[in-house]
C-alpha cells in the first residue's frame, strides 16, 4: 500500500506561520523561540510555530478572564451544551484534516488518528455538552437549635471556578486538549491551553473551529511554547485552576508551582507503570490479542498501556510464544499508509529514551522479540518483548512509554500483589481471568485508579479516569470532574 494523499487544506495549514490563538484570532508569538514541528516518520520539519512570550500569556489570560465574566457568563447552560455539540459537528465535518495533522505531528497511524483523536474527541465533546444543564447543588436543613423561634435553611451552589490553565502532552495532542476544553466550557469556565511543543498544530485548528461553532472569543485560547511557557501560565495569578497531563516529574513541578503562585487548584494526570495480571485460567488467545492491541497501539505511547505483565508460571511460555507470533505479523511502516499498524515513536527525545531502555534490556539478555531501532529514516523501533529476571529490573519499574512490554512469571498471589503495588505509580491495571471470585478479591487490593477485567485501556467519558499514588491527583470524566472545575458556595438563610 502507499501513503494517502495529504489534503490541500492540510498542506495550506502547514505552510501558514503559526503562533498563538488569543481572543478568537490567530496571532504570531512575541517569544524569542521558534518551534519546528518535525514529522517523526520522515524526520522532516513540516511547519514552524513562534513561541509565546510573557505578553502573549498576559493577553491570553486577560482574554479568558474577560470572557469568563462577560460573554461566557451570559451564555445559558443549555446554550453551552449546544455550542459544544456544534463544535463536535465541526470536528466530524473536518475529521480528515484533523486526523492528517495529528498523524503528521505524532506518527500515530492514520486510522488511529481518525478513530481516537478525531472520532473520540467528538464523543467526549457531546458527553460533556450534556453536563452543562445538570450541574446542581444540594439543599440542606441545618441542625443547630433555634434561640428565638427562627429557622434556617441552606443550599449549595456549584460555581465555575474561573480561567483554567490546561497543559497537554504530545501523545493524544487533540483529544487530551478536548477533555480539558470540554470540562472547562460545560461548567462555565474559560480556558488557556498550552499544547506540547512537539504537537502545536491540532489545537490551533480546533480553536478556529470553536470560533466557527459560535463559542465567543476568549473562551478558548491556545498558547504555544516550551516548558517555560507552561510554567509561566500555571504560575499566572489570573489562572484559577491548573489541569495538567504529562510526566510525573513535570507534574510535581507544576503542582508545586501552582500552589506556591496563588494556592491555585491543580489536577495532575501523570504517568504509569501499568500492570496486567494473567491468572492460571486465562483465555490466552483473548489476553494476547488484548495485550498486543493495547500495549503497542500508538507504539506504546499511551499513559495507561500495559508495561509489565505478570503471568502465572504455568502459562508464561505459551503467552510469550503467541505474543511473539502476533508481533511478527504486525505491519510496520509509514503512519499515513492505511495498511500500517505500527509507526514511528513521536519525537527524538522519546526515541532516545526508548533506545536507552532497549540497550538496558539487551545488556541483561532479556529481549525475546524486537529490541532494536529500525534501519530507515524516522524514529522507528521494533515492538519489543522482554522476559524480566525480577520485579526489581529497571524495565519492570520505570515508565518506558514505548513499545516495550516486560513479562514476569508468578506463583503466589500475595507475592504478586506485593510486586504490583511496590511502584510509585498507580494509574491502571488489568486482570485477565474468568474466575470472577478470584478477580473480585484482587480488585480492592490493587493500587490503581482504574482496574480493567479481561481488557486494558478502555476509556469512556462516563467513567472517571485518573491516577492513585504518583500517577496523579483528581479524576477526569463522569461526574468526578465537576468538583475540580467548580467552587462550592454555601448559602445559609434565616427565616
Ligand atoms: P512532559 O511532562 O514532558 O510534558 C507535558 C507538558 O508539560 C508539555 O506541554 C510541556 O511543554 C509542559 N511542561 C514541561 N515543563 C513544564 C513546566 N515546568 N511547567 C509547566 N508545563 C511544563 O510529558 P510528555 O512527554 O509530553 O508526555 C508523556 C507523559 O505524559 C508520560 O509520562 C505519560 O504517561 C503522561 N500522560 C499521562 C496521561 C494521563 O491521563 N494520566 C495521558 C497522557 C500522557
Amino acid at each position: 500500500m502507499a501513503d494517502i494523499a495529504i489534503l490541500s487544506a492540510v498542506q495550506a495549514f502547514l505552510h501558514k506561520q503559526h503562533g498563538q490563538f488569543i481572543d478568537g484570532a490567530a496571532r504570531s508569538g512575541s517569544g524569542t523561540r521558534t518551534i519546528d514541528v518535525v514529522d517523526p516518520a520522515t524526520e522532516r520539519t513540516i511547519a514552524s510555530v513562534s513561541s509565546a512570550g510573557s505578553a502573549d500569556i498576559d493577553a491570553a489570560v486577560a482574554s479568558a478572564q474577560a470572557a469568563f465574566h462577560g460573554a461566557w457568563a451570559r451564555t445559558l447552560p443549555y446554550q453551552r451544551g449546544v455550542l459544544l455539540n456544534r463544535l463536535a459537528d465541526l470536528v466530524e465535518a473536518n475529521a480528515e484534516e484533523l486526523a492528517q495533522l495529528e498523524t503528521l505531528c505524532t506518527g500515530k497511524s492514520i486510522h488511529l488518528s481518525r478513530m481516537i483523536d478525531v472520532g473520540q474527541s467528538a464523543i467526549f465533546l457531546r458527553y460533556f455538552a450534556g453536563w452543562a444543564t445538570k450541574i446542581t447543588g444540594e439543599t440542606i436543613t441545618p441542625s443547630m437549635p433555634s434561640m428565638q423561634g427562627e429557622q434556617y435553611t441552606a443550599f449549595t451552589r456549584r460555581e465555575p471556578i474561573g480561567v483554567i490553565g490546561a497543559i497537554v502532552p504530545w501523545n493524544f495532542s487533540m483529544m487530551i486538549g478536548v477533555w480539558k476544553i470540554a470540562a472547562a466550557l460545560t461548567t462555565g469556565c474559560t480556558v488557556v491551553v498550552k499544547p506540547s511543543e512537539f504537537t502545536p498544530l491540532t489545537l490551533l485548528r480546533l480553536a478556529e473551529l470553536a470560533v466557527e461553532a459560535g463559542i465567543p472569543p476568549g473562551v478558548v485560547n491556545i498558547l504555544n511554547g516550551y516548558g517555560d511557557a507552561g510554567q509561566a501560565l500555571i504560575e499566572h495569578r489570573g489562572i484559577a485552576k491548573v489541569s495538567f497531563t504529562g510526566s510525573a516529574a513535570t507534574g510535581v513541578k507544576v503542582g508545586q508551582g501552582a500552589m506556591a503562585a496563588n494556592l491555585t487548584r491543580c489536577t495532575l494526570e501523570l504517568g504509569g507503570k501499568n500492570a496486567a495480571v494473567l491468572l492460571p485460567d486465562v483465555n490466552v488467545y483473548g489476553a494476547v490479542a488484548g495485550l498486543l492491541q493495547t500495549g503497542f497501539v500508538h507504539q506504546g505511547q499511551v499513559c495507561a498501556a500495559p508495561e509489565r505483565v505478570f503471568v502465572h508460571r504455568s502459562r508464561i511460555d505459551e503467552v510469550l510464544d503467541k505474543m511473539s507470533g502476533g508481533l511478527a505479523q504486525l505491519n510496520i511502516g509509514s503512519p499515513l499508509d492505511e495498511a500500517v499498524q505500527f509507526g514511528p515513536l513521536a519525537n527524538k527525545p522519546q526515541l532516545d529514551k526508548v533506545l536507552g531502555y532497549l540497550d538496558e534490556a539487551r545488556r541483561q539478555g532479556q529481549v525475546c522479540h524486537g529490541g532494536r531501532r529500525l534501519d530507515r529514516a524516522g524514529y522507528f523501533v521494533e515492538p519489543t518483548l522482554v522476559r524480566a529476571g525480577s520485579a526489581d529490573d529497571v524495565l519492570m519499574r520505570e515508565e518506558t512509554f514505548g513499545p516495550v512490554i516486560s513479562f514476569l512469571p508468578f506463583d503466589d498471589e500475595d507475592e504478586l500483589l506485593g510486586w504490583i503495588n511496590d511502584s510509585p505509580y498507580g494509574l491502571s491495571a488489568s486482570v485477565w481471568s474468568n474466575d470472577l471470585s478470584r478477580v473480585f478479591r484482587l480488585i480492592p487490593r490493587i493500587q490503581a485508579g482504574t482496574v480493567w477485567v479481561n481488557m486494558h485501556t478502555f476509556l469512556d467519558p462516563s467513567v472517571p479516569f485518573g491516577g492513585s499514588k504518583g500517577s496523579g491527583i483528581g479524576r477526569e470524566f463522569g461526574s468526578a470532574f465537576i468538583s475540580d472545575y467548580t467552587e462550592l458556595k454555601s448559602v445559609i438563610m434565616r427565616f
